[in-house]
């Protein structure tokens, strides 16, 4: 049986194969000042030019690691440039409203983010400044283990080393790590390495060049082995185990949830609600959603299936009444989140008589609904309306 395990000393990795009773001895390589070094140079000659790294601001660079925590560079970087325009300063952040700083971060996603964004600018500025210790960090909403290190070794230089993804590629791939980095035994593997090979000197730019060298060369497919330094002692180049490494972590189950939304235009007018705690997309707006709710329903009504819009009264009445026949306009709009996945249907109905609407919904101007916070797929959906054809009041 084969076995493998790492050890590291001061400034060096080894490793130790077991196989078939006898016992191999392999030096890894890898004086990690020397890996430490070779990535500094490579970071010097290949950093991506980035705004937020043309400054120590601690505001500026804990927002573009919340921005880029789930989105690409590329797209995070307009969003960061819209903030650091909307709200320079951790203060003028704290004093927006949470709608307006949801506006700002529409169509990035996630946006658990943005309203931890937010609370943790009022703590910043009730604290009267930036935590400079990496628990002080971590106590900001929002703020984890590598967000806490990423910030607090580019603006203040502390020795945390900022293990993510990218991290683990690159070390599980030229180690040769088997452990996987998404057990708590496989993490705290991978950290004490970071760790181990972190330069005191310079720990910001240690941890940006892992972060850059994992998103430039030691990409998750086809990574660009040949212009990499470190091929020539790299363990899964040697045993072309790219692929492999780093072991995966198990899929969660994806499932499917389908929603209807009707979209009720009475005289310039929009029913809609803003999404609650404990769901997805909290605090964002989106027209009447039909999931089970009992006040109205779609019903298909006659043989060739027409679909109704009906009032349908509590179960202590037999009411029930068609309010409308809508327009079904988008059928089966696939939308992913993750470990989700959303199928919607998307009917409009023009009114000539105001709704009493279900609790939580209200009538919204509809010439003002960009000045909501949207989700992106009720933005998609939206584009497939038509135009008001019923005057205003
Ligand atoms: S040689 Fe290839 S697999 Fe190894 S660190 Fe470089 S890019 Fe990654």
């Amino acid at each position: 049986m084969e076995m493998f395990r790492l050890f590291f000393c001061e400034k060096s990795a080894f490793a130790l194969y077991f196989c078939s009773d006898m016992m191999i001895f392999t030096y890894l390589c890898v004086m990690s000042m020397d890996f430490a070094t070779s990535l500094l140079i490579w970071y010097q000659r290949n950093a991506r030019p980035l705004p937020w790294r043309e400054t120590k601001d601690a505001y500026a660079i804990w927002l573009s690691e919340v921005i880029l925590q789930q989105t690409r560079v590329e797209q995070g970087e307009g969003y960061w440039h819209r903030f650091m325009r909307l709200f320079p300063t951790v203060e003028a952040l704290a004093s927006a409203t949470e709608d307006e700083v949801l506006r700002a971060w529409q169509g990035l996603g996630y946006y658990s983010r943005a309203r931890n964004l937010h609370a943790a600018a009022r703590q910043v500025v009730s604290q009267g400044a930036f935590p400079r210790t990496i628990e002080g960090l971590r106590s900001l909403r929002g703020v984890g283990e590598y967000t806490a290190a990423a910030i607090g070794s580019i603006a203040f230089g502390l020795p945390a080393a900022a293990v993510d993804g990218n991290v683990f590629r690159v070390l599980a791939r030229y180690f040769g790590l088997a452990s996987s980095p998404y057990t708590t035994q496989g993490r705290r593997e991978f950290t004490t390495l970071a760790t181990e090979l972190l330069p005191s000197a310079e720990p910001g730019n240690f941890n940006q060049a892992l972060m850059d060298f994992g998103a430039m060369v030691c990409t998750p497919q086809k990574p660009r082995c040949e212009l990499c330094p470190f091929a020539l002692t790299c363990v899964a180049l040697r045993e072309e185990r790219m692929e492999e490494l780093p072991v995966k972590r198990l899929k969660k189950k994806v499932t499917e949830r389908r929603l209807t939304y009707i979209y009720i235009r009475n005289k310039g007018r929009v029913a809609m609600h803003r999404r609650e705690e404990g769901d997805i997309w909290q605090g964002l707006w989106e027209p009447l959603l039909i999931e089970g709710q009992d006040k109205y329903k779609l019903q298909t009504v006659g043989r060739e299936g027409v679909v109704a819009f009906v009032y349908s009264a509590p179960t202590d009445s037999p009411e029930e009444a068609v309010l409308a026949y809508p327009q079904l306009l988008v059928r089966n709009q696939r939308h992913e989140l993750t470990h989700r996945i959303l199928m919607a249907d998307f009917y409009f109905t023009e009114l000539q008589q105001p709704l009493a609407l279900p609790d939580g919904y209200c009538w919204v101007d509809e010439g003002k609904i960009d000045e909501y916070a949207l989700p992106r797929l009720i933005v998609k959906l939206l584009e497939r309306l038509p135009a008001p054809c019923l005057q205003s009041p």
